[in-house]
Order: C-alpha cells, then sequence, then structure tokens
C-alpha cells in the first residue's frame, strides 16, 4: 500500500507539473500575442425589437494562437487576469473597437450605432481606466455616448468607493456604463440607485429557461418592471429561440442579443450585415 501511494503521489506530482508547464507556455505565449497584437476581435450585433434593426455591437475578444487554434476569452481572461496583462488586452480591444464603430458609422451614415466593450474587474478597479477610455475615444473620433463600458457586479462590489469614483469619472466622460451578467453576482440591489448606470445585460441563464420555468419568468419580469421604475436599458442576453423572444416581447423588451438573431461576427461580415440592414 504504501508502494502504491507512493507511485500514485508520483503520477500526480507530473501532472501537476505537467499543468503548470503548459500554463507557463500559454502566459509566455500570451505575452507575445499582447506585444504583436495577435488578436481578432468578433462583433455580435445588439438588436432594437421595435424596428429589428441593429443598434450596436458587442465587441468580443478572440485568440488566434498559431498552434492550438483559437483560444476562447473563457480561458485566456483568467489567465490575463491573473498576469496582469489583462490591462494591455482590454486597452487594445477598447482602441480597436472605437476606431471600427466610428469606421461603420461614417461608412454606414448612422452616428448612433452603439459599442460596448468589455472591462474585466480586476481592470475597473484601476485608476488607468478613465484615461484609456479617453484617449481611445479622442483617437477613434467615436462619440462617448455611443460608448457603453460594460462590467459585472462583483467588479463594482468589491471595492464600492473605488468603483464609485471610476465610474464618476467615466460618466463625466459621456460614456455609459453597462451592467454585464445581471442577477448572477451581487444580491442587493441597492447598488442600482448608489451607482450611475445605465444600461442592464440580463444574463442569459434567466432567457435560457424561461419558456419552462417559472421562477425564472418571474425574475425577467421583475427585471424589466425594475429598469421601467429606474430608468434603466435592459438588454436581454443569450436569446436563442423564437419563444423567449415572444416571452420577452410581452413583457416589454426592446433590446436583445443572441444566436436567434446573430451570432458573434468578423469585421468583414458585418460590412455585408450592415449594407443589407440599411435597405430593409
Ligand atoms: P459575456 O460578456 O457575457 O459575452 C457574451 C458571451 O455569450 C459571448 O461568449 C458570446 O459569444 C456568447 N453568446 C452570445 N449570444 C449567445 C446565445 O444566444 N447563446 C449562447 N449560448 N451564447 C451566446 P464569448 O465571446 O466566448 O465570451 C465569453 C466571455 O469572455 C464574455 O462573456 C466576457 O466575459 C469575456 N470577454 C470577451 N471579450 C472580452 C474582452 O475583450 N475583454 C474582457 N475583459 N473580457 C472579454
Ligand atoms: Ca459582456
Ligand atoms: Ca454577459
Ligand atoms: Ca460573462
Amino acid at each position: 500500500a504504501k508502494e502504491l501511494g507512493k507511485s500514485m503521489f508520483k503520477v500526480f506530482n507530473r501532472k501537476m507539473h505537467d499543468q503548470a508547464l503548459k500554463l507557463l507556455a500559454l502566459e509566455t505565449d500570451l505575452r507575445r500575442a499582447v506585444d504583436l497584437d495577435e488578436f481578432v476581435l468578433a462583433y455580435q450585433p445588439i438588436v432594437r425589437l421595435e424596428t429589428r434593426h441593429i443598434s450596436g455591437f458587442e465587441a468580443l475578444i478572440r485568440w488566434p494562437h498559431p498552434e492550438h487554434g483559437t483560444i476562447s476569452p473563457d480561458r485566456f481572461i483568467p489567465l490575463a487576469e491573473d498576469t496582469g496583462l489583462i490591462y494591455a488586452i482590454d486597452n487594445l480591444v477598447l482602441n480597436k473597437a472605437c476606431e471600427q464603430v466610428r469606421l461603420w458609422q461614417k461608412q454606414f451614415g448612422n452616428d448612433e450605432l452603439t459599442l460596448n466593450i468589455n472591462i474585466s474587474g480586476k481592470h475597473f478597479g484601476q485608476a488607468i481606466l478613465p484615461g484609456q477610455v479617453s484617449r481611445a475615444l479622442e483617437a477613434s473620433g467615436l462619440s462617448p455616448e455611443c460608448l457603453n463600458i460594460e462590467i459585472t457586479e462583483s467588479a463594482l462590489m468589491e471595492n464600492p468607493s473605488v468603483a464609485e469614483d471610476i465610474l464618476k469619472q467615466i460618466k463625466n466622460l459621456g460614456a455609459n456604463v453597462c451592467i454585464d451578467d445581471f442577477g448572477t453576482g451581487y444580491s442587493s440591489l441597492s447598488y442600482l440607485q448608489r451607482f450611475p448606470i445605465d444600461v442592464v445585460k440580463l444574463d442569459r441563464s434567466f432567457i435560457n429557461d424561461v419558456d419552462d420555468n417559472l421562477d425564472s419568468q418571474a425574475i425577467v419580469r421583475t427585471v424589466f418592471a425594475l429598469g421601467r421604475s429606474l430608468d434603466l436599458k435592459i438588454v436581454a442576453e443569450g436569446v436563442e429561440t423564437p419563444q423567449q423572444l415572444a416571452f420577452l416581447e410581452r413583457e416589454g423588451c426592446r433590446y436583445v442579443q443572441g444566436f436567434l438573431f446573430y451570432k458573434p461576427l468578423f469585421a468583414d461580415d458585418v460590412d455585408e450585415v450592415l449594407s443589407g440592414d440599411k435597405h430593409r
């Protein structure tokens, strides 16, 4: 038994060692990806239900790794947060996406197209963010009211007084603040009053089982009521089926994002979709 324990320990140890090496290699690759800006952006349209037209886009990062294929942000964003590379990555996305959306605004004669950017919780708590936002707006010429900064509830609540200060600075620039994955994080709703929040994105887990789960229906209904009384814009995320859409429309939903309308698209495909959207 003792021998067996020893060899098991060895195997376990080797596995951990391999994993650590892999992670280290990935970190080296991620550093290089930041230096060379190997990232590509996908843009998922957000649809205004009243007209079924595209009101704007959420920028979603993609990392086409030279050997491992495209790595999903769910895998490398946590690593980027641990290594501090997230500040550079979010800033690359911010600048690239602002330029791109400003270009589409001019190209398609629609200065109202909006852009949503994800800012990681770790990054959000840093004093550098408002300056980065301001520079990206200036360099691109995108008007601040077209920009929505998406953060999660937990990013806000980790250090509320720092968050409050940074939110105010972002608001002073004229940009909007959006709560991402709403309903999955912090349980108190008082922060919706305390902080200057413009948009709430209802998490897709609620939308997902709205067809057969009465609790989810009640939650969705309550969030729309809350939105109306607090004057918040609500976006429903992850809408995949006509049934989900029908329920949302009955509840007064005005903006949706999800595979039912569009998947995240690369810039060339957005060009095509926007040309079609203009003539509808
Ligand atoms: P998120 O901000 O909640 O983004 C929405 C995710 O849901 C995206 O996954 C999108 O592709 C996916 N999605 C959209 N519509 C549907 C649908 O109808 N059904 C389903 N099942 N999924 C849908 P993605 O692109 O893999 O991004 C995952 C997460 O990675 C994002 O979640 C966000 O937290 C993070 N992320 C993405 N880009 C960035 C970035 O530039 N910076 C930072 N800090 N985080 C990012
Ligand atoms: Ca998001
Ligand atoms: Ca989300
Ligand atoms: Ca998320």
